[in-house]
């Protein structure tokens, strides 16, 4: 089999690059999916709150994917479901174990969109017995929304990124009790509308500069102990609080999916353990292109989508022949800064550019500088900002002129 261009991934970051390659000229366009079904992650938030930038309306999780799904369609792009991604070779040749076996696949370019996965246990070293009744909070999110299954009555839920939150909410509504969201950081790090809705509206405690430091139970989880943390995350002696449960939900973090993308060659950023990408998401390998979680991880599906119709686009440019090569300076990230993506841009590529962020800290009445070789070229005012909410920053393709080597972004007093 060969195709122009072989999406890997059928969630929201797939299905853009899949629709926008083939509008930009890729004759075939295939998306490899191991699940049952088209749309990622979406098909289990079935909570609203996707769409408000790319489709000016509040949908849920599934609406924006089936939106997607039907371009597929209209745009006619095969798919494969239930087929799993097993190795890309370095001459882009896709290895896939589908239904009928094992299927080898040509492609004259690749987008890698393989989303991320969740930290488990494992990851965090909890002590205490292997009860059961310890679940990712993803996991819970699929048992409960697509399988129709209820994971416990009496809840814990530790991590409060926008997955533990929303849980809280999910949780509280299907009928269990939610008795508190333990979060090891002095800040919720989930979008400060999470915090509100999913929590305050609901009376839920947040505990903040908490950890839990054992789970209790053998057969079944019956409680945690908590303690509060010092600046260094050590638990302080005489702190300690029992809170009894019977499930506890994980939502500590999540892992871009990346053992391909090394297998194919591709070099990860240490700092997003996403593919080091250009402003076109071309990866270090030439013709394999990547966006989506797998690159670094979003908080808004909207954001998710910008990415992939670009990686979608120069993918169907690749493969024609057609993407200009050029000269390209690197992102870096300055004070206050912890990643920048793209980690390059090229400055001949005649596009504007948004630079994704996150900054180290909270930050209030501040600004983002922008400097290229220590002239300014670009400053923008921040009332806010915080880990969580990912920050973005345009720059206009009429300020290349003035970009003679690396751009760095730093926050700075206003
Ligand atoms: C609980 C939760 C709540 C969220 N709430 C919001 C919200 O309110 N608003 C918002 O805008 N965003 C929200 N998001 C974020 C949004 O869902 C993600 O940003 C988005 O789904 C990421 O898209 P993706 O395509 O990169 O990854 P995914 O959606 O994870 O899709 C990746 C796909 O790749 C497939 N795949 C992986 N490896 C292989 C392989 N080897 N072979 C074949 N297929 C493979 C997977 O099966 C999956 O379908 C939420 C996310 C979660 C988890």
């Amino acid at each position: 089999m060969k195709y122009n261009v072989v999406v890997v991934g059928g969630g929201p970051a797939g299905l853009g690059a899949a629709v926008e390659a083939k509008r930009n000229g890729a004759k075939d366009v295939l998306i490899i999916e191991r699940d049952r079904e088209l749309g990622g992650i979406l098909n289990q938030c079935i909570h609203n709150g996707f769409g408000l930038h790319e489709f000016k309306e509040e949908l849920t999780g599934p609406e924006y994917a089936h939106k997607f799904i039907e371009m597929v369609k209209e745009e006619k792009i095969d798919y494969m479901l239930n087929t799993m991604v097993l190795n890309i070779s370095e001459d882009k040749t896709i290895e896939a174990l589908g239904e009928e076996g094992i299927i080898n696949i040509k492609a004259d370019a690749i987008v890698l969109a393989m989303g991320c996965r969740e930290r488990t246990r494992g990851a965090i070293d909890i002590p205490g017995y292997r009860p059961a009744g310890v679940y990712n909070a993803g996991a819970a999110q699929r048992l409960s929304n697509m399988e129709g299954y209820m994971v416990g009555k009496e809840i814990v839920i530790y991590g409060s990124g926008d997955i533990g939150l929303i849980m809280a909410r999910r949780m509280t509504l299907e009928g269990a009790k939610v008795k508190a969201v333990v979060e090891i950081n002095p800040h919720s790090s989930g979008l400060t509308r999470n915090i509100v809705q999913c929590l305050d509206d609901f009376d839920i405690p947040l505990m903040l500069s908490t950890g839990i430091t054992h789970i209790d139970g053998k057969e079944r989880v019956k409680g945690v102990t908590l303690c509060k943390l010092d600046e260094n995350r050590n638990p302080i002696k005489g702190t300690e609080e029992y809170i009894s449960c019977d499930t506890v939900l994980l939502s500590v973090g999540l892992i871009p999916e990346n053992e391909l993308s090394v297998e194919a060659g591709v070099n990860l950023d240490k700092k997003t353990s996403g593919p080091i990408v250009n402003n076109s998401m071309a990866t270090n390998v030439d013709g394999v292109f990547a966006c989506g979680n797998v690159v670094h991880v979003h908080d808004l599906v909207d954001f998710v989508t910008k990415e992939s119709k670009i990686a979608g686009k120069n993918a169907a440019l690749y493969s024609l022949n057609k993407l200009n090569k050029g000269n390209e300076v690197k992102t870096v990230a300055g004070e206050g800064i912890i990643y920048i993506v793209p980690q390059s841009v090229n400055v001949d590529n005649n596009e504007d550019v948004n630079l994704f962020m996150r900054v180290r800290q909270i930050y209030k009445n501040k600004k983002l500088v922008v400097r290229s070789d220590d002239k300014v070229i670009l400053e923008k005012k921040r009332l806010h900002m915080i880990p969580s909410e990912m920050e973005n920053i345009k720059i206009s393709k009429d300020l290349f002129k003035d970009i003679k080597g690396n751009i760095t972004v730093s926050v700075e007093e206003a």
